[in-house]
């Protein structure tokens, strides 16, 4: 029997960014189409060149996106909105980047991707990754019909230059089932899209594809009947096309859906045993003989190497037994791209780690001990076998402290001390705020100054005092000015931050950054998660100097700033030797120290961003509570060693609360301040069903757009909050962080804001 390895798609951005700068300069006009396209075809060549290289036998085409894989699938069969008024069966480049961006190409937005232009469509994000995709949408009566050949077009210029490959196609079902509609149920359209899958199926037959890689990822979570029915009629078709198909799922098990999934009329099968290892035996048992198996074995969504002798030890028995595929197990999009160009991380920890490319050096080495035996890979089979023994016991990973405080952890720790009604009435004499009480959620503007400073700073371009000096300025700046437009409780700006988590795991221990280590957020925008590698303590207190200094400036109250355990785990690569509730327990005391530290230094406020704590939530509902049971008790764990005066504050960015709202409850804040702006308070009334206690702002100025809001509709927003709330509760506030708009824009808006606050306290 033999093995053959895939991957089923390599990161696009490109190894040093190379597709992120040709977009930027194609959009500020200093590129032509024609030269970004060439880019884009040299990335590709480069990417099968590679992977070819390192003894990928399926090389994957159609992989590659000038932007999103999404957008391209909604482009490619014509679920074009007609307010970008491309003509009937085309789409140009200038319609794609404008569903892409926005015809004003304004894609400023909270780091962590929020919006794009006012016009583009809706982004989120893609099922459990940090990547975003742009939303498919379709209206009642629409008329769908192929208007690229992209799928075709990529398989065929990967030939020409002697690549062959397997072609993959974002699946109809998954491409529906993430589809927004307006008066139509998107299965409506089923038969119109499985129609052109058809005919694209049929071309790539003709070009010469014998198999085609089919992403199913829908198959991992809770499926209705609607979607069942739809795979069925779908695939009896898709597979009457002339190409094998390998029906690709990731992201999770298929569990209940396993019998279902095999019995569909398909050549091949992925699986994803990294996130579902445990599906291995039922995967076996319910695949008949002619079904080509692909294993995913090798973690696409992390970072870490792989013990490849543990994974022989499972892989040898089925080997034997049935031809395989073993490939990573999930797209290599969500990994950065090599961990060679990594040179500040040191020996210990980088032999614990692979990127994309060394991933797929893995794979090679299955191969080889699979097809030829151990002995023929024995000394990359040695090394992986002894950087896991390392990483077992290093002791940069496992510090006897961090275990022992953990050890110690008791409920009433995660318990303040007082009921709500208590802390109130103390809060408010400690704070004496005004009916309304206005804030900002932390950041002001990251002008190109403080940036440039910044990036000065890091490359030694100007000393510690120098940049701390600026940084002083900055800050002093912003304090004034929150004084002078009368602001109730002030920040101080964030301008030493660089990234709400990266800030932080900088100065905690058990973290570690790299430096091109870049993983595609959305479009042209990449992070560099941090890595979180080992025990988590924080060896000495990370904000309080500068709330020091900030609150030494005013006699108004300075709220400390801190990100919360929860979302520092959600945007790092984390651990795989231990549960992410056991990363995040140990993230959680540390935040705890700095939060009790703030409060001995005076702060009477303090805001914890849980960002991303609904981010974190599993793909299958059975499994959200066990998640929003740590994570709450976690975010609980940080705050709740203050006396009952200190006023705990979250913030969240998001607007969907109503299926967690108990957690949210249960996380026990004094304030809490959401995104709420752009949908008409509405989300207030399940907060107001829920009887919940605390304060609340809700966001009155949408910062994703550059847009400046007047008096009074902010009034008039609040009057609506009104009829859901107690005035007692409500704070002014706008809905994120102000780190992406210009002074310019922030100015106004706040005063505005202010003022609104002030003729709703006129009027109470
Ligand atoms: N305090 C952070 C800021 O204002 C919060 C950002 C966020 O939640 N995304 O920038
Ligand atoms: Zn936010």
């Amino acid at each position: 029997m033999t093995v053959t390895i895939a991957t089923l798609g390599f990161p696009r951005i490109g190894p040093r960014r190379e597709l992120k700068f040709a977009l930027e300069r194609f959009w500020s006009g200093k590129s032509s189409e024609a030269e970004l396209l060439d880019s884009a075809a040299g990335l590709r060549t480069a990417a099968w060149a590679r992977q070819r290289s390192l003894g990928t036998d399926w090389l994957p085409s159609n992989d590659f996106s000038l932007y999103d894989h999404v957008l391209d699938t909604s482009v490619m069969l014509g679920a074009i909105p007609e307010r970008y008024a491309a003509a009937e069966g085309t789409a140009d480049l200038a319609t794609y980047f404008a569903m892409a961006r926005g015809s004003t190409g304004d894609d400023a937005g909270c780091s962590h991707a929020h919006g794009a232009g006012e016009t583009a469509q809706e982004m989120t994000k893609w099922f459990d990754t940090n990547y975003h995709y742009m939303v498919p949408e379709l209206v009642a009566g629409q008329r769908l019909s192929l208007t690229t050949a992209k799928a075709v077009d990529d398989y065929r210029e990967a030939r020409a230059q002697g690549f062959e490959t397997r072609p993959v196609l974002l699946g109809p079902v998954t491409w529906l089932s993430l589809a927004k509609t307006r008066d139509v149920d998107a299965f409506d359209f089923l038969d119109q899209v499985v129609g052109l899958y058809s005919a694209v199926l049929s071309q790539l037959a003709a070009a010469g594809a014998e198999w085609v890689q089919i992403d199913e990822p829908c198959l991992v979570l809770d499926l209705s009947d609607r979607q069942r029915d739809a795979l069925t009629r779908a695939y009896d078709r898709l597979s009457r096309c002339g190409v094998k198909l390998m029906l690709t799922t990731y992201f999770g098990g298929l569990e209940d859906n396993l019998s279902f999934a095999t019995s569909l009329p398909v050549a091949g099968l992925h699986v994803d045993l990294v996130r579902a290892p445990e599906q291995l035996g039922a995967v076996l048992a319910a695949a008949p003989e002619s079904l080509l198996l692909s294993l995913g074995v090798i973690d696409g969504r992390n970072i870490w190497r792989a013990d490849l002798t543990a994974l022989l030890d499972r892989l040898e028995p089925i080997a034997a037994t049935r031809d395989l595929i073993l490939a990573p197990s999930c797209s290599l999009l969500h990994t950065p791209i090599d961990l060679a160009l990594e040179t500040g991380i040191d020996a210990e920890i980088a032999q614990w780690l692979a990127f994309a490319v060394q991933k797929i050096e893995e794979l090679s080495v299955l191969k080889g001990a699979l097809n030829q035996g151990r002995d023929s890979v024995a000394a990359p089979l040695a090394a992986s076998a002894q950087a896991a023994a390392n990483r077992r016991t290093s002791p940069r990973i496992h510090d006897a402290a961090v275990a022992a405080r953990i050890a110690a952890v008791t409920p009433d720790m995660q318990q303040r001390r007082s009921g709500h009604a208590i802390r109130q009435a103390e809060q408010q004499a400690a704070l004496g705020l005004p009916l309304f009480p206005t804030t900002t959620i932390g950041s002001f503007p990251q002008t190109p100054e403080v940036r440039q400073a910044r990036s000065q700073h890091g490359k030694g371009l100007i000393d510690d005092a120098a940049y701390e000096g600026f940084l002083r300025e900055e800050t002093e700046r912003a304090i004034r000015w929150q004084e002078e437009v009368g602001l109730d409780m002030l920040v101080h700006g964030e301008f030493e931050r660089n990234d709400m988590v990266q800030y932080f795991g900088e100065q905690l221990a058990g973290f570690v950054f790299t430096r091109q280590g870049w993983v595609q957020s959305y479009g042209s925008r990449c992070v560099r998660p941090p890595i979180l590698f080992g025990d988590v303590s924080r060896p000495k207190a990370m904000t309080v100097e500068w709330w020091r200094y900030a609150q030494d400036l005013t006699v108004r109250p300075m709220k400390g700033m801190l990100t919360g355990p929860v979302t520092i785990l959600n945007w790092s690569f984390v651990r795989d030797d231990q549960p992410r509730s056991a990363s995040c327990r140990q993230i959680a005391l540390a935040i705890r120290d700095e939060v009790t530290d703030l409060e001995a230094a005076g702060a009477k406020a303090i805001q914890i961003d849980e960002a991303a704590l609904r981010e974190g939530l599993p793909l299958r509902r059975k499994d959200w509570q066990a998640y929003l049971d740590w994570a709450v008790e976690c975010f609980r764990l940080s705050a709740a060693g203050v006396a009952d005066a200190t006023q705990i504050h979250t913030h969240m960015c998001y607007s969907e609360f109503n299926d967690i709202l108990p957690s949210i409850g249960a996380m026990d804040t004094d304030v809490i301040s959401i995104e709420t702006a752009r949908s008409q308070m509405e989300l207030l009334a399940g907060f107001a069903s829920y009887r919940y206690p605390s304060g609340i702002g809700p966001g009155v100025y949408d910062i994703h757009a550059p847009r400046v809001p007047g008096v009074v509709e902010m009034v008039d927003l609040m009057k609506l909050a009104r009829t859901h709330l107690d005035a007692s509760q409500l704070w002014v506030n706008p809905d994120c962080g102000l780190k992406t708009r210009k002074w310019a824009e922030v100015r106004p808006a706040i005063e505005a804001m202010v003022a609104a606050a002030r003729e709703l306290r006129a009027a109470a």
